[in-house]
């Protein structure tokens, strides 16, 4: 079969410099890019075409647009590079419109090749690269290479005017971190990398927020790559309190009276800000004493600066620190339990249930038949209120109760339409039930299994995007799933995969369910750092969803077959990773292979994962 051409025209091209002694020069070339190989060759009025080169695509290892800093000395100003065997071609084309149909249609065509997994997004120029200073020319990246970054068909979010820079004088002030690397799309972009800060200079676009660099550049980034630093705008999280003393904060808290309840507050010092926290736990001596202990957030004081309370637990930003200990105590006397706010009624953080609008009255229920059986319990199809439900009853002593019925209140409150909703909790008689929303098809991994070879590949991206959707709004509430798989979701009569039993694994008492070593521990779909440390995260949550994705695209295998815990966490710590299904498009096996990262900031988040699948879903 002949090559099919898929893109031709005039471009700049640096010389490779093969021999260290040639000089660096540029010349026009005419590209051809086909479905084989990207030919360039010199054509002269009136003389026949004369090719100079040919790479065959197969051998292309990475294809980006360069960030460079400056001046191009040639009269096309918007370079891209193509790495391929050990050599980077330099190619500079007149316009950026140019530059991205090059770059998109050489990541098409080379998406399925062996890639680099990082690069480097600067020149390699007197010996060294710009990026990263390393001097040695074949020296690994020094950034994340996204395969897919640019071939998505669908158009990133709407560009907002960049005149309207600057646009609200007051976020002058607001510092933001990058929690990923962003690589720029056009020329209104700018590059972020991860962990930098920025100032925010324009948060009126839904999605696209101009920063600025410690270098004085502006440009647009898409919102979900950052997240805010300063304290300025704390006061959406009901854990801060502005203006409060020391003295203040422990009459608070020693009323609240609960195990964790807690607070962030500034400290007399100024732009540092401190936990305060409650707890009944025995002090040193042994005995029981109600106390409040206050922790001060510390930083790395060198950047790029990191948050910590206790050592070695690091985050880029307060409240993800934060959400990172009303999970885990780490080092804490307690983990952060009930945030407290002055001023606001204390009552609203406990779970009373004799008013709440979460119980519901058993005289308002009307049980079924059986729809199958899980780990608290029996699972009955009923009616409440006109509407068709799913009750789970409680088996006595499968769950810890008292815990539950605090953290009801939360869990009622988590409403999202890719989230299986709680409409509320039975607790006047026992066993106590839980009243959900009723999903048709019943759980996600037998659906996939009755369904198999039936599914189209949209269907199952599409089921992928709904959970990423449900996953996204949680990680935006700060709630950790915990034990996200295809079995904790579920499938509605419309074929609507939605989120479930999220954050319950919290209070199953059965140690073989909740301790890693347990035999019903989910090894398979947890990450080193909870398998290691118990250490959970939204991050933690990402692997879940990565193997989610491997269940979706198996349809409905279990992962890494009939192989023991012990031989998957064994094989894990080796850096092996579960392999791509059949049928997974390569571009949605590097989503999971992200989500497989080792360590958990270098994996995406859900707000990052759900873009990437939305993207592809518009191919
Ligand atoms: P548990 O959380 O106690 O482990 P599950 O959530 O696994 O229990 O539920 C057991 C079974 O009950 C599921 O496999 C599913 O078939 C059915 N089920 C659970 N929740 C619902 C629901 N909301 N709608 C329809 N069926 C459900």
């Amino acid at each position: 079969m002949y090559p099919r051409v898929i893109l031709k025209g005039t471009l700049i091209k640096k010389s490779q410099q093969k021999r260290r002694t040639s000089p660096s020069n540029y010349k026009e070339r005419f590209f051809v890019l086909d479905t084989q190989d990207l030919t360039y060759s010199e054509r002269r009025p009136g003389k026949k075409p004369v090719q100079k080169g040919s790479i065959e695509l197969a051998r292309i290892k990475c294809v980006e647009i360069v960030c460079s800093d400056i001046p191009i000395p040639c009269s096309n100003k918007y370079p891209f590079q193509v790495f391929h065997d050990s050599y980077y071609l330099y190619i500079f084309a007149p316009d950026n419109d140019c530059r991205q149909r090059w770059v998109r249609a050489l990541k098409e065509e080379t998406k399925c090749n062996r890639l680099a997994v990082k690069y480097h997004p600067n020149f390699w120029m007197d010996g060294r690269w710009r990026c990263c200073h390393q001097t040695e020319k074949l020296a690994a990246g020094c950034h994340e290479y996204d395969p897919m970054g640019f071939a998505s068909k669908k158009p990133l979010p709407k560009t907002p005017d960049p005149e309207r820079r600057l646009s609200n004088p007051d976020l002058g002030k607001v510092v933001v971190v990058a929690i990923q690397n962003y690589i720029p799309h056009d020329a209104s972009d700018l590059t972020l990398k991860k962990d930098q800060e920025y100032v925010l200079t324009d948060s009126s676009h839904p999605e696209w927020w101009a920063v600025q660099d410690d270098r004085g550049n502006t440009g647009f980034v898409p919102n979900i790559y950052i997240a805010e630093k300063s304290g300025s705008n704390f006061n959406r999280f009901v854990w801060y309190n502005k203006n409060i003393t020391r003295a203040r904060a422990e009459e608070l808290l020693m009323q609240e009276g609960k195990e964790g309840a807690f607070m962030v507050r500034d400290s007399r010092q100024l732009g540092v800000y401190t936990v305060s926290v409650y707890t009944k736990a025995p002090g040193s001596n042994g005995e029981k004493n109600p106390r409040v202990k206050h922790y001060q957030i510390k930083d790395t004081e060198i950047e790029p600066f990191r948050f910590y309370l206790a050592e070695k637990y690091l985050f880029s930003t307060i409240p993800e620190l934060i959400q990172y200990h009303q999970h885990n105590a780490a080092g804490l006397i307690t983990r952060l339990r009930h945030p407290v706010t002055l001023g606001k009624d204390s009552s609203q953080n406990s779970f009373d249930v004799s008013q709440g609008e979460w119980e519901v009255e058993p005289a308002e229920l009307v049980l079924g038949e059986e729809l199958g059986s899980g780990e608290f319990g029996m699972v009955l199809q009923g009616t409440w209120r006109d509407r068709k439900v799913a009750v789970k009853m409680l088996r006595e002593g499968a769950m810890s109760e008292e815990d539950f019925k605090e953290e009801a209140m939360v869990v009622t409150k988590l409403s999202h339409p890719k989230l299986v909703q709680l409409y509320g909790v039975c607790t006047q008689h026992s066993p106590i039930c839980l009243v959900f929303e009723f999903m048709e098809h019943g759980c996600l991994s037998d659906y996939l299994r009755a369904t198999r070879g039936h599914l189209s590949p949209d269907t199952l991206l599409g089921m992928c995007l709904d959970i990423s959707e449900g996953m996204a709004y949680l990680e935006s509430s700060n709630f950790i799933h915990r034990d996200l798989a295809a079995r904790n979701c579920l499938v509605s009569k419309d074929n609507e995969v939605k989120v479930s039993d999220f954050g319950m694994a919290r209070f199953v008492l059965d140690d073989q369910y909740t301790s890693s070593q347990g035999s019903k521990f989910p090894v398979k779909w947890s990450s080193p750092e909870v398998i290691k440390y118990s250490k959970f995260s939204s991050k933690s949550d990402v692997w879940s969803f990565g193997v989610l994705m491997w269940e979706v695209y198996s349809e409905g295998r279990l992962p890494y077959e009939s192989r023991s815990n012990a031989e998957v966490v064994e094989s894990l710590n080796a850096g092996l990773r579960l392999l791509k299904p059949r049928q997974t498009p390569s571009a949605v096996h590097q989503l999971m292979e992200w989500c497989w990262k080792e360590k958990p900031e270098d994996r995406p988040s859900f707000a990052v994962l759900l873009h990437e699948l939305a993207s592809l879903s518009d191919l």
